[in-house]
C-alpha cells in the first residue's frame, strides 16, 4: 500500500467575503477545489466537487476511473444548476491525488482540471506536476507567449476548462514517481498567485510538522496580500508499494530533482561487508560491543541536544519585521537559531509592552503558534491607533 500523512487548511484570505474553495483528505484520497459563480454558487460547486468526487472514487480506482469520477462531478454540478437557476454558470476546478492499482502494487495517480495545482517536493526542489487550464497557459503551450509573460498576463485567470462548464470534459491525469519522504502540495490559485514557486519550495519543504508547514504557507499568502481564498493540502509519503519509473509529466518550473547518485554496487549490504573486512585485528567481539555501546550513547546525547536546541520557536526582530526563529535565542552549544519565517508585521507597530517583550524574544511551542502570536500583537496595536475618517 502507498501511505501518507496529510495536513490541510482553507482560509478566506484578506479580501474576499466568503470562501469558495473546498478541500477533503482521507488516507485514500486528497482533493482541492476552487469554485466560481455568483449567489454563493462557487461554494456549492466546490463543496459538490469534493464530496461527489470522494463518493465517485471506487474502492479500486484506476487512472481512467479518475476521469469517470470527474464526469460524475460535472453532471452533479450541471444538475444542481438546473434545479437552482440562480446558480447557473457555476463551476469549479479540481485537483486530486488517489492511489491506483499499478503493476503488482499501488501508485499515486493525479487528476487536474482548472488552475489549482499539484507540486512535488523532494530534497528542497519543487516540480509543478499539473498544467493550468487558463488562456495564458494554453498560449504558452502553443508558443505564442513566454512563461514569464503568462505569469503577469491579464488572461492568466481566464480558465479554459473547469467542471460545470460543459458535458463530460476530461481533466489531465498522470502517475507519480514518488519516494518515501517526498511531499506533495495541492493548492488553489489563492496560494500560487501570492507565493512564488521558490518560496513554496522553501516553506513546504521545511522539516517541520505538516500542520506548521501548511500554516506558514497560508500565512505567507496572507502576508503577500491574501487577495483570494487560500487552500492547501500538504502530504508526505510514508510508504511506497511499487517503484514507478521517473516520468516527466510536465517540464520543471523551477529546478528538476537531482539525478539519483545511488549505484547498484553501493547497497547497504555491500558497504557493510566492506567495513567488516577492514576491522582492525585488536577489535574483538567484546571490545566491538563496548565501542558500539559507547558510540550509541554519544550519538543519543547528540540527538537529545539537537532536539533541545531546535525544538522551540521564538519571535524576534529581522530588519524591522517580526520574524519567527527556530532554536534557542542565544544558541545552544554549537546550534545556532535560524530564521524560518518573516511576517508582514513591522516590529515598530506594536504596543510598548509587546515591543519590549519582542526585544527579549517571545518563546512559542510551534511555528503556527508563533505566527498567531505575532498576528495577535499586531491586531492589539491596531486597536490603539486612531481611526482615520475615509
Ligand atoms: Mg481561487
Amino acid at each position: 500500500m502507498t501511505t501518507w500523512r496529510c495536513a490541510t487548511a482553507t482560509n478566506v484570505g484578506l479580501v474576499r467575503e466568503a470562501n469558495e474553495d473546498a478541500v477533503a483528505a482521507t488516507d485514500r484520497m486528497v482533493v482541492v477545489a476552487d469554485g466560481m459563480g455568483g449567489h454563493a454558487a462557487g461554494e456549492v460547486a466546490s463543496e459538490l466537487a469534493v464530496s461527489v468526487f470522494a463518493r465517485a472514487i471506487t474502492s479500486e480506482p484506476s487512472v481512467a476511473g479518475l476521469n469517470s469520477a470527474l464526469h460524475v462531478v460535472n453532471q452533479a454540478i450541471l444538475d444542481d444548476a438546473l434545479a437552482h437557476p440562480e446558480r447557473a454558470g457555476m463551476g469549479t476546478t479540481l485537483t486530486a491525488i488517489v492511489p491506483v492499482s499499478y503493476e503488482d502494487g499501488e501508485a499515486l495517480a493525479w487528476v487536474n482540471i482548472g488552475d489549482s495545482r499539484l507540486y512535488q517536493l523532494r530534497d528542497g526542489a519543487i516540480r509543478q506536476v499539473t498544467e493550468d487550464h487558463s488562456v495564458a497557459e494554453e498560449w504558452v503551450r502553443e508558443g505564442r507567449i513566454s512563461k514569464e509573460e503568462a505569469a503577469v498576463h491579464p488572461r492568466r485567470h481566464q480558465l479554459t476548462r473547469v467542471l460545470g462548464m460543459a458535458d463530460a470534459l476530461d481533466g489531465d491525469t498522470g502517475v507519480l514517481s514518488v519516494k518515501v519522504g517526498d511531499r506533495l502540495l495541492l493548492c488553489s490559485d489563492g496560494l500560487t498567485n501570492e507565493v512564488s514557486d521558490t518560496e513554496l519550495a522553501e516553506l513546504a519543504s521545511t522539516p517541520i510538522g505538516l500542520d506548521d508547514a501548511v500554516a506558514s504557507l497560508v500565512a505567507r499568502a496572507c502576508a503577500n496580500g491574501g487577495h483570494d481564498n487560500i487552500t492547501v493540502a500538504l502530504l508526505e509519503v510514508e510508504s511506497v508499494s511499487v517503484a514507478v519509473p521517473e516520468i516527466a509529466v510536465t517540464p520543471s518550473s523551477v529546478r528538476t530533482f537531482p539525478a539519483s547518485r545511488a549505484h547498484a554496487s553501493d547497497t547497504g549490504e555491500t558497504v557493510m561487508r566492506r567495513r567488516r573486512r577492514n576491522l582492525p585485528r585488536w577489535m574483538t567481539l567484546r571490545t566491538g560491543i563496548f565501542a558500539s555501546a559507547m558510540a550509541g550513547l554519544v550519538a543519543a546525547v547528540f540527538v537529545i541536544l539537537g532536539w533541545f536546541a531546535s525544538a522551540s520557536f521564538y519571535l524576534g526582530d529581522a530588519n524591522g519585521s517580526i520574524a519567527v526563529y527556530q532554536g534557542q535565542p542565544d544558541g545552544f552549544l554549537w546550534y545556532h537559531p535560524k530564521e524560518v519565517f518573516v511576517t508582514s508585521f513591522k516590529s515598530s507597530e506594536l504596543r510598548p509592552g509587546d515591543a519590549r517583550e519582542l526585544k527579549k524574544h517571545i518563546a512559542e511551542s510551534s511555528l503556527s503558534a508563533a505566527i498567531r502570536h505575532a498576528d495577535n500583537m499586531h491586531s492589539a496595536w491596531l486597536t490603539t491607533q486612531p481611526t482615520v475618517a475615509p
